[in-house]
């Protein structure tokens, strides 16, 4: 069987980052927490695990100080970084400077139109830890938006600023039909801000090519990961013979039969030498 890894598949710039300084902090430091999954990826996790980094969550994060704790491409709200300043904890900031970007404009849109009753809207999945940064930049007061319908349960002041921006990782196409929605609802006055990283919308038009190209398609991903997800509907819909995978061992040899060309790909968050090892096991089978 011939198989191919999609070379645009893997890492974006922002999880390289992220995972190379934990990598270069844990050769320097004792002990070093990392505020949640450094990636949506629990292989990667139990990698990095392995070489002494302690995934923690927030209530831990509360108990601690005196201590070096690394911020993951995703970022946190501001009271993450009060609390450390106030109890002596060492940042290794690795908050992607896609994301960094948007929590500025986010703030400065906040503190510019709050004092008029300014509404804020976030299209992103509720409780997502980037969304959590993003709306703590708003002191929590934005509306985070899931989908086009929560917008019917909010009464919008059209005579104060309305403004909409999005979840980096969320889908270009969905964000379009919401910013339609919003723009009709509020009689063209919302000021809509495409935030969409396009590490993850331009892999969607490159997955769809790549996915028509191969006979079966493995994508490889988190469970958690929402890019992962994403991106792998692409690859079904252009190939219904495509499948989820975590790890080698959730490969069907069933899957494979009458099939020459195989592709696998994988998200964002997705390592390259797990892609590799499923190549190498694909092979096998
Ligand atoms: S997907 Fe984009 S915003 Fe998110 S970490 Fe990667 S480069 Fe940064």
């Amino acid at each position: 069987m011939n198989v191919e890894i999609d070379r645009e598949s893997g890492f974006c710039f922002g999880v390289t980052n992220a995972v190379k300084k934990a990598e270069e902090s844990l050769k320097k430091v004792k002990v070093l927490y990392c505020l949640g999954d450094i990636v949506h990826n629990s292989m990667e996790v139990s990698r990095l695990a392995q070489l002494g980094l302690r995934i923690i969550n927030r209530k831990k994060y509360h108990s601690l100080n005196n201590c070096t704790v690394l911020i993951r491409a995703h970022g946190e709200p501001p009271s993450i970084y009060e609390y450390a300043q106030k109890n002596f904890i060492d940042i290794i900031d690795t908050t992607c400077p896609v994301v960094l970007a948007l929590q500025k404009k986010i703030r400065e849109t906040y503190l510019d139109i709050a004092p008029m009753g300014g509404q804020i809207f976030i299209y992103g999945k509720k409780g997502h830890a980037e969304v959590v940064g993003l709306n703590g930049q708003t002191n929590n007061t934005a509306f985070i938006i899931e989908d086009e319908k929560d917008l019917d349960d909010i009464n919008i002041d059209i005579n104060k600023p309305v403004v909409l921006f999005s979840q980096t990782t969320k889908s270009l196409s969905l964000f379009n039909n919401l910013s339609k929605k919003l723009t009709e609802k509020t009689m063209g006055k919302a000021k809509i801000n495409d935030t969409i990283c396009r590490q993850v919308s331009n892999r969607a038009t490159e997955m769809k090519v790549f996915s028509k190209e191969h006979d079966i398609i493995i994508f490889v991903g988190g469970a958690k990961s929402s890019n992962a997800k994403y991106l792998y509907s692409i690859c079904k819909h252009n190939n219904p013979s495509s499948f989820f995978v975590s790890e080698e061992k959730n490969l069907k040899k069933e899957w494979f039969e009458g099939y020459k060309k195989a592709g696998i790909c994988g998200a964002t968050s997705t390592p390259g030498w797990l892609m590799e090892e499923i190549a190498k096991k694909i092979k096998q089978i």
